[in-house]
């Protein structure tokens, strides 16, 4: 590993002060919530920052409170397994606590915070074994003729790589709003913009600029009648990311569908939003049949690579099974 200078900022405005001059002083910088991704890239020289951000010594950014408006605003530095147990989001927002505690291991989610696994960089094989590839400084995606067993089958271009994190569809699915802070002041930016796809900058995969923080996230008032779930598919049972997931929030009135979110994960280089899905169950009771409908038209889109084709059929019957789980809760749960 490269020598470091490691900074412990006290708070937001401290952070930025200590990114600023480190920037000034022509130094390269890293910011770290709990470092269980950062700190192994930095072993492997994939990042080699002259100085890193600590997040964690900032009190107070790992909290859920009340949102101004209703909802609810969830510090960026909380951990997925603190977050997975507090209990609004259990009850209110279950496809979120689902998601958290469906990420690798105990140990892991008791050091990852929600902001650093919605920014972890992508674990294709090329980038994470250091070849120059789109993401690491190169022109070339390897996967697109190479070893694509996991990779994209939606989005995909001139990068092949899949959004790893498991709370992005979940954040997209609910809506949520992420709020940015850094050297010109904050910013509020939706769920579904923050992800950029690699049309964009195939370098990247969200919309950060260099030395920016994912400081908190809000989530807009759970609907009193919206019920979710995330099912996710892996290739072991445990330790590992999704091949295939779907986060899937519904809002059911006497058993008729007033609105849907349906957004996959595993699949796309962004979590991938199905608004053809969504607007076949506005409005419709679901049935077993309606799902299924909803499962061939998840799958209208897909271009597997030569290697991957197997997630098409998953994604058809993730998306069918797991709108039938939610609509199954929603009458369960009905007054
Ligand atoms: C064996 C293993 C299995 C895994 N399985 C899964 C899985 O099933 N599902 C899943 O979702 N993930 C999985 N992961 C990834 C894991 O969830 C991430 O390592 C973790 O969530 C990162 O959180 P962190 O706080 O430790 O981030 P860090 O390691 O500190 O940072 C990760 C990245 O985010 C950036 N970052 C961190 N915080 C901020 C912030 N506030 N603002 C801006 N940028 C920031 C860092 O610069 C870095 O690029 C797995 C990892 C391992 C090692």
């Amino acid at each position: 590993m490269k020598a470091f200078t490691n900074t412990n900022p006290r708070d937001l405005a401290h952070a930025v002060t200590l990114i600023r001059d480190a920037r000034q002083a022509g130094r390269s910088l890293a910011i770290a919530g709990g470092g269980s991704d950062l700190l192994g890239m930095m072993k492997e020289r994939l990042v080699t920052p002259d100085v890193l951000v600590s997040l964690r010594s900032i009190k107070g950014l790992d909290q859920v409170k009340a949102a101004p408006g209703g909802g609810v605003t969830i510090g960026g530095l909380i951990t997925l397994d603190a977050l997975s147990k507090v209990a609004i989001i259990r009850e209110r927002y279950a496809v979120l606590a689902e998601a958290a505690e469906s990420v690798a291991t105990p140990q892991i989610r008791n050091a990852a915070t929600l902001a650093g696994n919605v920014c972890q960089r992508p674990w294709c094989w090329y980038y994470r074994n250091g070849f120059t590839c789109l993401k690491n400084g190169g022109t070339t995606c390897y996967s697109i003729t190479g070893e694509n067993e996991f990779h994209a089958i939606f989005g995909g271009g001139p990068s092949y790589i899949v959004h790893p994190s498991d709370t992005a569809p979940a954040l997209v699915a609910l809506d949520a709003t992420f709020r940015i802070v850094g050297q010109t002041g904050d910013r509020m930016v939706p769920a579904a913009e923050f992800f950029a796809p690699p049309t964009v900058d195939a370098s990247r995969e969200n919309v950060l600029k260099d030395g920016e923080i994912l400081a908190s996230i809000t989530l807009p008032p759970a609907r009193k009648l919206g019920r979710s779930t995330y099912h996710k598919i892996m290739d072991r049972e445990a330790w590992t990311h999704a091949i295939v997931s779907a986060a899937v929030v519904l809002d059911i009135d006497k058993g008729v569908c007033q609105r849907a979110r349906v957004v996959l994960g595993g699949v796309a280089p962004i979590p991938w939003r199905l608004p053809e899905v969504e607007k076949l169950l506005a409005g419709q009771r679901i049935t077993p049949e309606l799902a299924a409908k909803a499962g061939d038209a998840a799958i209208a889109g897909a271009r597997p690579l030569a290697k991957n084709g197997y997630k098409v059929p998953m994604v058809r019957a993730m998306v069918a099974r797991t709108i039938a789980d939610v609509a199954d809760r929603g009458l369960r749960n009905a007054d």
